[in-house]
């Protein structure tokens, strides 16, 4: 019997590749379509196709899986247009990118500066903006135009943390998917204004324990589901809230110098510590990545956060493995001993 061909998501033929969170307002206003990779390849039906890729064309199996799997994808699908992200993202993009030279046009890059600076911040948006044939203030403009899509997800988080009517599955998906508006904010926001509508009128959830996710994007594809089987609540998904720009700024450079995540442990740290206090957090999870720089923060995140912290570590996509899901369930105990 012939072997049956796999299941591959499609990516359009028009849209331009994203490696990580970009100023999308600035290829917007050049009139691209984006689409973060991140969530092509974690929401495909079988990711594991594209790991596979990138490792049978010898792509080190000590890369992270999300680095693997954007790379595989890339090829597989054989993506012509992508902008990397190489600096304040991911230490191996630019690696890749390189890697990927012979196979698919560099469209574009952006580098988040380090240490934050409005100036240079500025001056990397105008590089950005004149090497997609666009100007800072066509950007600007754009940047108004999702000022509705972004209050929108606004209140999803108020529904998730004080309303108590979205779940955190919920919550995570539609931040997650804010990194490139599911590659069209128009459809994106009346999609979300009707989740908004039915999301109001439900019955409140039954009170848990309140619970923060904290870290990049857990692999784990059910982590969420799992944790509020368990009594609990999902109610702070820290980097995906980060990716839908939750500090209202009146500048576009504004907005991305107040998104955290390019900038290290120490601005995300103070943002944590306020959504601790804020959401009245029982206990945080910090998700880390299998083989990621990353993990190093999470020493000092427990050194410097004070409430329970548990730390896991995910490695490839798919459902928690019986060991994590054993140590969520002491972790899930625990708070409830002590905070009855
Ligand atoms: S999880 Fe870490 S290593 Fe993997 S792509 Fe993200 S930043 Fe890079």
């Amino acid at each position: 019997m012939p072997e049956k061909a796999p299941d591959l998501p499609v990516f359009p033929y028009d849209a331009v590749g994203i490696t990580s969170t970009i100023p999308i307002e600035v290829p917007l206003a050049a009139g691209l379509r984006v689409i973060d990779l991140n969530n092509v390849f974690v929401m495909s039906s079988d990711p594991g196709i594209f790991l596979r890729k990138a490792e049978a064309e010898g792509f080190p199996r000590n890369c992270c899986s999300w680095i693997r799997g954007i790379y595989g994808l890339i090829r597989t699908l054989e993506i012509r247009k992508v902008i990397f992200v190489t600096g304040g993202d991911c230490s191996n993009t630019q690696a890749m990118m390189e890697a990927l030279v012979p196979f698919s046009e560099i469209f574009a890059t952006f580098s988040y500066p380090y240490p934050p600076s409005p100036g240079a911040l500025r001056q990397e948006m105008y590089r950005f903006c004149a090497g997609l044939g666009t100007t800072f203030s066509a950007a600007e403009g754009v940047s108004k135009s999702l000022h509705s899509v972004r209050r929108a997800l606004g209140e999803l988080d108020l529904l998730t943390w004080d309303g108590n009517r979205v779940t955190g599955k919920e919550n995570h998906q539609w931040l997650v998917s804010s990194s490139d508006f599911g590659g069209d904010p128009v459809s994106f926001e009346r999609r979300l204004k009707a989740f908004l509508d039915s999301a109001r009128s439900r019955p409140v959830r039954p009170k848990g324990l309140r619970i923060g996710l904290v870290g990049v994007p857990p692999i784990i594809t059910d982590l969420h589901e799992f944790v509020e089987s368990l009594g609990a609540q999902v109610v702070y998904n820290e980097i995906p809230r980060q990716f839908s720009m939750p500090e209202s700024c009146h500048d576009l450079v504004g907005g991305y110098l107040a998104y955290t995540y390019p900038y290290g442990a120490w601005p995300r740290l103070d943002d944590i510590r306020k959504q601790v206090d804020l959401r009245k957090l029982h206990g945080l999870i910090h998700y880390t990545q299998a083989f990621c720089h990353r993990q190093i923060h999470d020493m000092i995140f427990r050194h410097e956060i004070h409430v329970p912290i548990l730390t896991l570590e995910g490695e490839i996509p798919g459902p928690c493995d019986p060991r994590t899901k054993l140590r969520i369930e002491s972790f899930i105990e625990i708070l409830k001993e002590k905070f009855g």
